[in-house]
């Protein structure tokens, strides 16, 4: 469920008219919704309310929409937030997520981000090797601090879902291969400055199946248990993000919060530790738009090309992960055509979507790429000296630039010549 809707055939986030919008701002432009990621926020944490032995910690996967202003709205929910960088961490604070809600994961954390982290006092460390322990036990004795730990494990579980956001697959670079586990927690139980007290896992994004999932938490409940028998004092379990969202809504949604919390609550019912969620999509996926405009319609041999002044630099999932987005004409006409959707990117894979169905459009025109607020933004550059597209937030009839544009020559300036050749310049 989301807050973009047509009124009087114009669509609306919340109650701000999207054209409007472009007006102020100029497109492209991301456009998110307050009052759908606070609902998405509220519905994953009542479906997870009865989980676990105290109350969940829901950490949100900062990777998935950064935007101080996204956190901010959800810390003031009380939520924590999953971190995969030091440029992450200091984002999740700078954005009102106190340290001790934090989670940090990683397969590449280093020296001085574990350093940082623990002297910022986190909820917990990921990690994702032996190697990883064993430097973060050098960094903890350094400091005079205890790190609290869990090991990312690896299941072995395929995921069922592009093979570019499966993470559990023994092949994938991700967590210590769960055969190993044991291993790994009695290296960390001797080494000094570590207390490993949970385990974690993440077997992918954009799950549309319950069934992996329950395969790879009950490998984790079977750890628990034999970790205990080991002698641990295993007080946690992080079940990581990955719960799917619908970006087609002419097909099946994927399963609901409500089905995945009853999942868990089954799975989990005698494990006796707190729980964390590290959701990322599923929270703020349907709560963005990219509003573009058309910028000419052309005749191609074999198809027509709908030219729009968005490209894969700005919105990078469908050449990537070959992922679809519902496209709407913001102010739609009567009829429909097909056209193939491209961007003016010097690239073949900058195309949106081939022979897609949508209202006829004309150059001026309006259309906005819906679900495009997760992994959006945040994985955009600046390719063909396009500069970032800016974010605007919607909280009912109010509206913020919280990303501005930046002009042109801030990209240019950014360069420097080498010395060498700026005395001929
Ligand atoms: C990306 C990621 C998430 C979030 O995944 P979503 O599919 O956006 O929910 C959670 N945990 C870890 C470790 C991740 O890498």
């Amino acid at each position: 469920m989301d807050h973009f809707d047509y009124r009087d055939g114009v669509l609306h986030a919340e109650d701000v008219p999207l054209p409007d919008l472009a007006e102020a701002v100029g497109t492209p432009f991301y456009c998110y919704s307050t009052a759908t990621i606070e609902r998405h926020f509220r519905v994953f944490s009542e479906a997870l309310a009865g989980v676990g032995v105290e109350p969940p910690l829901i950490a949100y996967a900062v990777k998935a929409n950064p935007n101080k202003s996204v956190i901010a709205t959800l810390a003031a929910l009380g939520a924590g937030a999953d971190v995969v960088s030091i440029g992450e961490l200091r984002r999740a604070m700078a954005g009102g997520v106190p340290a001790d809600r934090i989670v940090f994961s990683g397969v590449g954390k280093t020296r001085e981000e574990l350093t940082e982290a623990l002297s910022l006092g986190i909820f917990q460390f990921n990690l994702e090797s032996e190697p990883e322990a064993e430097m973060l036990s050098e960094v903890a004795v350094a400091l005079g601090k205890t790190a609290p730990v869990s090991f990312r494990v690896n299941p072995d579980v395929d995921a069922g879902t592009h093979r570019k956001i499966s993470t559990g697959k023994a092949e994938n670079k991700f967590g210590v291969p769960i055969s190993r586990a044991l291993d790994a927690y009695a290296l960390a139980a001797r080494l000094p400055g570590l207390d490993p007290l949970g385990v974690a896992v993440h077997i992918g994004s954009q799950l549309t199946q319950l069934g992996p999932m329950e395969a790879a938490f009950a490998r984790v409940g079977e750890l628990i248990a034999e970790l205990r028998a080991a002698g641990h004092d295993i007080r946690r379990a992080d079940l990581g993000g990955g719960l799917g969202i619908p970006y087609d809504r002419s097909k099946a949604v994927p399963p609901l919060p409500s089905a995945y919390g009853e999942m868990v609550a089954r799975v989990t019912r005698d494990w006796g530790v707190r729980l964390t969620f590290e959701p990322g999509r599923l929270i703020v996926g349907n709560a963005g738009v990219l509003v573009s405009r058309v910028i000419r319609v052309k005749q191609g041999e074999t198809s027509s090309f709908i030219i729009v002044d968005a490209a894969m630099n700005d919105l990078i999932r469908p050449t990537l992960y070959e992922a679809w987005h519902d496209i709407l004409a913001v102010e739609p006409r009567e009829g429909r055509i097909a056209a193939t959707i491209v961007g003016p990117v010097c690239e073949t894979g900058d195309t949106f979507a081939e022979d897609r169905p949508i209202s006829p459009v004309d150059a001026g025109d309006l259309i906005a790429f819906m679900t495009a607020g997760a992994y959006g933004a945040t994985m955009a550059s600046t390719y063909n000296s396009r500069p970032l597209v800016p974010e605007v937030v919607v909280s009912k009839e109010k509206w913020a630039i919280v990303r501005p544009r930046p002009p042109v020559e801030s990209m240019i300036d950014a360069d420097l010549l080498a010395p060498w050749l700026a005395d001929k310049g």
